[in-house]
């Protein structure tokens, strides 16, 4: 049987890279939600909108177009057919992403897309609510973990790998911003869902975690 995967956890816990690989091993898709909510920021950063004007940002969400695909075994974000898939890392969409995010009738919206792409085969979803709101009946639902020193490292090398540099110090702030905001929101806030199995990463190597959550697959 085919199964749903919903893996949720707060910023920089390595939930992508191991959604990934879980998924490619399984021969599943993988769909990161959080890439749908850094799209549509950008979308709205570039038109301008006011980030506080609500009724704006619903708009934008029932307008945008987004997509994924995948070239080369990479996987690409598409805004409106525009493959935006780095401009969602910058420092700008990490700092206004959870605003857009915390906005009840963008969720509606997301989660509505995000529901319908799960329907389709065996799906690896990451994001913050996927166990808890988005696939309250996914088949495997785990939570990760990781200290917020570890969590700042592992992006800051991930940061590096691709030859960028940052401030450690200013990076560790971001990500415990974001956690905030996240975490104390309304609607869909980052939460374990009951019946996760929660995994903390800290001193695990990703093989060991991404053997974990494939394991608990087949039990
Ligand atoms: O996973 P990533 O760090 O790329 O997510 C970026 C942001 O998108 C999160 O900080 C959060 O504000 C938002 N998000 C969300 N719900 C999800 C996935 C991401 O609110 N399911």
């Amino acid at each position: 049987k085919e199964l749903t995967v919903a893996i949720d956890g707060p910023a920089g816990a390595g939930k992508s890279t191991v959604a990934k690989i879980v998924a490619d091993k399984l021969e599943y898709i993988y769909i990161d939600t959080g890439a749908m909510y850094r799209a549509l920021t950008l979308k709205a950063l570039q038109e301008d909108i006011d980030l506080t004007n609500k009724a704006d940002l619903v708009k934008i969400a029932q307008q945008a177009k987004i997509s994924f695909s995948k070239n080369n075994k990479q996987e690409r974000i598409l805004l409106d057919q525009q493959d935006v898939t780095s401009q969602i890392r910058t420092k700008r969409v990490n700092n206004h992403v959870s605003l857009v995010a915390k906005v009840a009738g963008v969720r509606k919206e997301l989660v509505k897309a995000q529901r319908k792409l799960a329907t389709c085969c065996g799906v690896v979803m990451d994001g913050r609510d996927i166990g808890t709101v988005v696939l309250p009946n996914a088949d495997v639902k785990i939570f990760l973990t990781a200290s917020v020193e570890e969590r700042t490292t592992r992006r800051f090398q991930q940061l590096k790998d691709k030859g960028v540099n940052v401030n450690f110090a200013e990076l560790k702030e971001e990500i415990i911003k974001r956690d905030q905001l996240d975490r104390n929101r309304e609607v869909g806030p980052l939460q374990k869902a009951d019946d996760a199995v929660e995994i903390d990463t800290t001193d695990l190597d990703k093989k060991d975690v991404i053997n974990k959550i494939i394991s608990i697959c087949q039990e």
